[in-house]
């Protein structure tokens, strides 16, 4: 493999530099102060926010708890702006086998004034980046909306729809639209081309079994390709809310020491026996069921075409996470030598040096070297990336 695509961090400088000749100096600056320049990515990817704050005040919802309004302010960068913003990330790698970029996080980003916001963001990356982006909602939009973002070329969408609860959401969700609404939204996604996955996140703990049979019915029903679960972030206020809404305060107790909610929040992850419970009734209706939204993103890909496509956050490394019925296999692709890249020239790049040797030893890439890395933590962040497969260094 021969050119810059062999190599996604120089052709990161070359894509930066056209970048900061459009944006001009004051927008350079803003993109250099931003935070998106210097977040680090997450499970699901690097999370781009479209907007900050919402004011559909989820019971669940933990933006509040870290300061973000009850009203969406549509994010102060342009398009392009962003882009230079992620290109200037240590941690970012660029291009289809880069980072997952996860559109919201602090913001529902199909509201009706962040839409638009959406949309820029996604235009700049497909034609700048070319990353796989997310978008997680629960607002059903239009079918202009969804025709728009369908036309921007070269973009890669994985859509999750989130729905919780089909009989508690008004006291959850009380300012979201209905459940069946956004059922009816996953069906209208398929119709349009894209890979519509169920979110199903928060999980809540104690919901009756007919309610989770139902909800994978409908699932089923709405042409969703599967489902992804999880976990509940708890704090104090988000314990008040629920409590106010009507949850059941022993139950909470019996899952978790309030006590330590005090300090910040507590992930409280879904219950063994009610994964499985999940996990069969969806594999049951032919269904994937997933763990994580990043592995959703790959799935997606893979249902799209791009059967190469492996999970840069290693959820294989995981039985626990990485499911049999995912269409994707990543364990088994990387066990193959990567060829996507140009691996020598990746691995010098960040190295800075021509000295290393690599072995790989199963799904891990062993490199050998006599050269310290000043920086373990971010060269095997972003070889870990652009690789796809455990990066392991050796001193010799
Ligand atoms: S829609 Fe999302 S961001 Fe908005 S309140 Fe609900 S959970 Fe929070
Ligand atoms: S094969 Fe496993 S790691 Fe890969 S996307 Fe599917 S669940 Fe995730």
């Amino acid at each position: 493999m021969r050119g810059l695509e062999s190599n996604p961090l120089l052709l990161k400088e070359v894509i930066k530099s056209q970048v900061e000749g459009k944006v001009g100096h004051e927008g350079r600056m803003r993109a250099a102060s931003d935070w998106h320049a210097r977040r680090k990515p997450i499970g699901c990817g690097l999370t781009i926010h479209p907007g900050i704050g919402c004011p559909l005040q989820c019971a669940y919802c933990y933006i509040y708890d870290m300061g973000f309004e009850a009203y969406a302010t549509p994010y102060s960068l342009s398009g392009d702006q962003l882009t230079l913003a992620l290109l200037y990330n240590r941690y970012f790698v660029p291009g289809p086998w880069g980072t997952y970029l996860a559109f919201g996080s602090v913001t529902e980003p199909l509201l009706p004034n962040i839409a638009g916001k959406t949309l820029e963001y996604m235009k700049s990356i497909a034609l700048n980046l070319g990353n796989p982006c997310q978008v997680a909602t629960k607002i059903p939009a239009s079918d202009d909306l969804l025709d728009r973002i369908k036309s921007i070329r070269g973009l890669r969408l994985s859509i999750l729809v989130t729905i919780t609860s089909l009989r508690k959401y008004r006291a959850l969700e009380e300012k979201a639209s209905e459940p069946m609404e956004r059922f009816e939204f996953i069906r209208r996604v398929r119709r349009k081309g894209f890979k519509p996955f169920l979110f199903w996140r928060p999980f809540l703990p104690g919901l009756p079994l007919e309610e989770i049979e139902e909800m994978v019915c409908e699932a089923k029903r709405s042409g969703a390709y599967g489902v992804v679960v999880g976990g509940l972030r708890l704090s104090h206020n988000i314990v008040k809310r629920l409590v106010g809404r009507g949850m059941d305060l022993r139950l909470l107790k019996s899952i978790v020491d309030l006590d330590r909610l005090k300090k910040g929040f507590v992930d409280v992850k879904i219950g063994d026996k009610e994964v499985e419970e999940v996990r069969s009734l969806v594999t049951a209706k032919g269904m994937i069921f997933l763990r994580r939204a990043c592995c959703a993103n790959t799935a997606s890909q893979v249902l799209e075409g791009f059967e190469d496509a492996i999970c840069p956050s290693l959820c294989f490394l995981s039985k626990r996470a990485c499911d049999p019925s995912c269409p994707s296999k990543c364990y088994n692709k990387a066990l193959r030598y990567p060829h996507h890249v140009d691996v020598e020239s990746v691995v010098s790049y960040v190295l800075r040096t021509k000295s290393f040797h690599i072995e790989q030893q199963g799904v891990t890439l062993v490199v050998e070297t006599s050269k310290r890395t000043c920086d373990v933590k971010w060269a095997s962040s972003v070889l870990t990336q652009v690789l796809r497969r455990k990066v392991v260094f050796k001193l010799h």
